[in-house]
């Protein structure tokens, strides 16, 4: 590997700050690219070109990606189901950052193998209905009736890099994540996740002692959730495997619900909540897991970390962030 340029698109963000770490960890001479000023990327590590530039831009994505012997192509305008509900075509415009970022690896000709980040938000709402879940297959993103906005998005991008594959050699790889918690990502502003949300919401209780908190929906909404390091691991197995060449789950499937989430944060906190239920508040699908069955198969692996586990990593982190930062208890 010693030589080789992994260029990772969103670097600054959650997802990407952890596996530009893990690329440098490997050997790669890494490039990290995001269109926020550096000083607000949650992880600047050293070692690594890191550069601010808008990845929507074909002369951006040709000049930083087009030398790239890898390309993980993260960057994404999100956020939690507070943000994509409320900014659709902000969402969708993400299309842009993926598109350009598949011309440059074509353009540059070096490109073994390109990485991008799907979502469990490409399945069809009509197997999302109800609490009781079966986990999603990757056959049942079809027929396609995605989350508007952001989850088209994602389905689209995800047939485009089969297209690149198909038609130029480019060697894409997709995984659709369910919903990556842990340290240093989102956790207030609006475009937090439900865990990283609702761990500040307790401690902010628990630092004012205010234990009164609004849960989005009637808590009996079911979700899985993946521990970080998971998410990783699993973003390089995929990336270099010979044979995931369609999307692929990537997601726990310990399954929980939101009301048992913040049973598990009361009891990392010490405290006891009362719960106030919006139920006009967004709140996505009632039910949603991942079926492993392929990813096992295989890769002979799939994400493992307890949400008890990964949770209490994540409160520390958040916990360290309210403490030290201004802003304690910001709602
Ligand atoms: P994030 O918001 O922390 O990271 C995305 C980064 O992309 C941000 O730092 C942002 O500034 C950057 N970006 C946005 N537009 C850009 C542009 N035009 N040019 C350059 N950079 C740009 O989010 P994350 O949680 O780290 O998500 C990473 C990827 O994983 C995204 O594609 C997201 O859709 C996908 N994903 C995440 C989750 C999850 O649970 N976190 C679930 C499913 C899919």
């Amino acid at each position: 590997m010693s030589g080789e340029l992994a260029v990772v698109g969103g670097g600054g963000g959650f997802i990407g700050g952890h596996l530009v770490k893990s690329l440098l960890d490997q050997g790669y001479k890494v490039r990290s690219v995001d269109i926020k000023p550096i000083d607000e990327w949650y992880q600047v590590h050293e070692g690594v070109e890191n550069v601010q530039a808008d990845l929507k831009l074909i002369d951006s994505s040709m000049e930083y990606m087009s030398d790239a012997d890898r390309i993980y192509q993260l960057a994404a305008d999100m956020g939690g189901m507070g943000f994509i509900e409320l900014n659709k075509a902000l969402c969708m415009l993400s299309v842009l950052t993926t598109t350009h970022a598949l011309m440059a690896a074509k353009e540059g000709g070096k490109c073994k193998r390109f990485f991008f980040s799907s979502s469990a938000c490409v399945y069809n709402a009509d197997k999302q209905k109800c609490e009781d879940v079966i986990p999603l297959k990757e056959v049942d993103a079809y027929p396609a009736a995605a989350e508007d906005g952001y989850g088209w998005e994602k389905l689209f991008t995800e047939r485009m890099c089969r297209h690149f594959r198909e038609d130029f050699g480019i060697q894409t790889r997709c995984a659709r994540f369910h919903n990556v918690y842990g340290t240093f990502g989102t956790w207030d502003g609006g475009r937090e996740k439900a865990p990283a949300a609702l761990t500040r919401k307790i401690i902010a209780a628990k630092l004012s002692g205010n234990h009164d908190m609004e849960v989005w929906g009637d808590g009996k909404q079911t979700r899985s959730f993946m521990y970080i390091d998971d998410c990783v691991k699993g973003i390089n197995m995929i990336t270099d495997s010979d044979n995931v060449l369609e999307p692929i789950n990537l997601g726990s499937n310990e399954l929980t619900t939101i009301n048992g989430l913040v049973d598990i944060l009361e009891d990392i906190a010490g405290i006891k909540m009362n719960r106030n239920y919006n139920l006009d508040a967004p709140k996505g699908v009632n039910g949603r897991n991942s079926d492993n069955d392929l990813i096992n198969e295989y890769l002979g692996w799939e994400p493992g970390i307890k949400l008890r586990d990964g949770m209490e990593r994540t409160y520390n982190w958040i916990y360290e962030q309210m403490t030290t930062k201004s802003g304690v208890g910001a709602s």
